[in-house]
């Protein structure tokens, strides 16, 4: 079948997605629409290598611009589409899109530009179409808080949630299509409010719905963790994983970023977690290099993640953005010392990760199995499952593994006959 848009014919796509779990969020619901049009949509990357598109006739580029760096990525996959022979539709959209569209415009070989809004409005109520094992669904977008590094707050404008009525069909018709894992996604996921129903009632509400599924909640702001939604993550059914953003161990740098909380409020919730959640894995984003991070508070940041109860942590180097209140400190701290701590900070990290990893040798825990072998538990452990070599099984699907230590490699083995029956076709 052949589709219309814009008063041009087209039959096949790909979109192909730069940045963040919201992003890939959007993508998905992007897919979902263009399928239900009829439009045969190509992956673009299997097994980590990138596919031919040379026979799609339209490609959609859902940028990012979080960071300098998020927008050379952007950049390549847009001159990656513009290169190809027969030359497809190239239409850019996303936060880079948002943030310089007169730019993107000008690149030979781009033929639309849209803003975040017309991404919004085409996307909105479409049912997403997945293209991993797990399943993300996009909530909430938006965020007001203007943190002092963030660009991201001002490309998708203010806090808007998705109808809770909305996510609940969306929900429902996920697990119904076989996902199993259904991971909540939003810019500031902690700030949904619809109706008076916040992140705790909508958890609530998922939690009740029959089916054989688990609900994972992507980053949370540590300050809108309310006694209500520490009583909901307590359930089984919430993964025991929770990604909380740190960004430093220093308060006076939280202060100058603009952050809403102190190290020790933040380490008081991660032990409340702990509390309820034993066995949880809590990951946290880190910031190196702000401009005023000296010697002092970089050490500060690094004693605090050394003595927490974190599993890991995702270090990135401070990227000035013009636009946001931090730009006007400039970037102070040479490239050299923020790649330095950031070295520091990622061997740390995967000190960490290890030492988490270990606790579980030995246990039984519930995974969705993964393409190329691998499998996921609820706490956030990548398993490598050789049983499954050689057979056609379905990824997507829920087990019980039994987790083992190969060297720094974990493995996960099947430990029911029943449950490899289930995920094999
Ligand atoms: S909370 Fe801060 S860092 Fe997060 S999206 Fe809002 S402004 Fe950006």
């Amino acid at each position: 079948m052949r589709h219309c848009e814009g008063g041009k014919r087209y039959d096949t796509a790909a979109v192909i997605t730069v940045g963040c779990r919201l992003n890939q969020a959007e993508s998905d619901s992007l897919r979902g629409r263009l399928i239900r049009a009829g439009i045969a949509v190509s992956p673009y990357r299997l097994n980590g290598r990138l596919l031919d598109l040379s026979t799609v006739s339209r490609i959609y580029i859902n940028t990012c611009a979080v960071t300098r760096q998020a927008e050379r990525s952007s950049l390549a996959e847009i001159r990656r589409a513009c290169r190809l022979q027969p030359k497809p539709w190239v239409v850019v959209l996303g936060c880079f899109a948002e943030k310089a569209p007169e730019r993107l415009k000008r690149i030979a070989g781009v033929n639309e530009v849209w803003t975040n809004l017309k991404k919004q409005r085409l996307i909105a109520g479409q049912i997403p179409t997945p293209v991993r094992s797990r399943a993300l669904l996009k909530v909430q977008d938006g965020c007001d808080r203007h943190c002092g590094y963030c660009l991201v707050s001002y490309l998708r404008g203010k806090p808007v949630s998705l109808p809770a009525p909305q996510v609940v069909e969306q929900f429902q018709s996920l697990v119904c299509a076989g996902f199993q894992e259904i991971v909540l996604t939003g810019l500031n996921l902690g700030r949904y409010e619809h109706n008076g129903m916040d992140l705790a009632g909508l958890l609530n509400a998922l939690l009740k719905k029959p089916g054989d599924f688990r609900i994972r909640l992507s980053s949370l702001e540590p300050d809108l963790f309310t006694e209500r939604l520490l009583e909901m993550i307590a359930d089984s059914k919430v993964c025991a994983h929770f990604h909380i953003p740190l960004q430093s161990g220093d308060d006076r740098i939280l202060a100058l970023m603009g952050r809403r909380y102190t190290v020790k409020k933040y380490d008081h919730l991660i032990s409340q977690i702990l509390m309820s959640r034993p066995d949880v894995c809590i990951g946290a984003d880190v910031i190196v290099g702000f401009p005023g991070e000296d010697d002092e508070s970089f050490k500060r940041t690094m004693i605090y993640l050394s003595s927490s109860t974190l599993s890991y942590f995702h270090v990135f180097p401070y990227s000035l953005r013009l636009g946001t209140p931090a730009a006007q400190f400039g970037d102070p701290i040479p490239q050299g010392e923020k790649t330095e701590r950031v070295g520091i900070l990622r061997q740390l990290s995967q000190k960490k990760r290890l030492e988490f990893a270990r606790r579980f040798v030995g246990d039984v825990r519930q995974v969705i199995v993964e393409p190329n072998l691998k499998a996921l538990t609820d706490n956030y452990l990548r398993l490598s499952c050789p049983d499954l070599r050689g057979k056609e099984y379905q990824p997507g699907r829920m087990a019980e593994m039994k987790i083992e230590l190969a060297g720094d490699k974990l493995i996960g083995s099947c430990q029911r006959a029943n449950f490899m029956e289930e995920i094999c076709l």
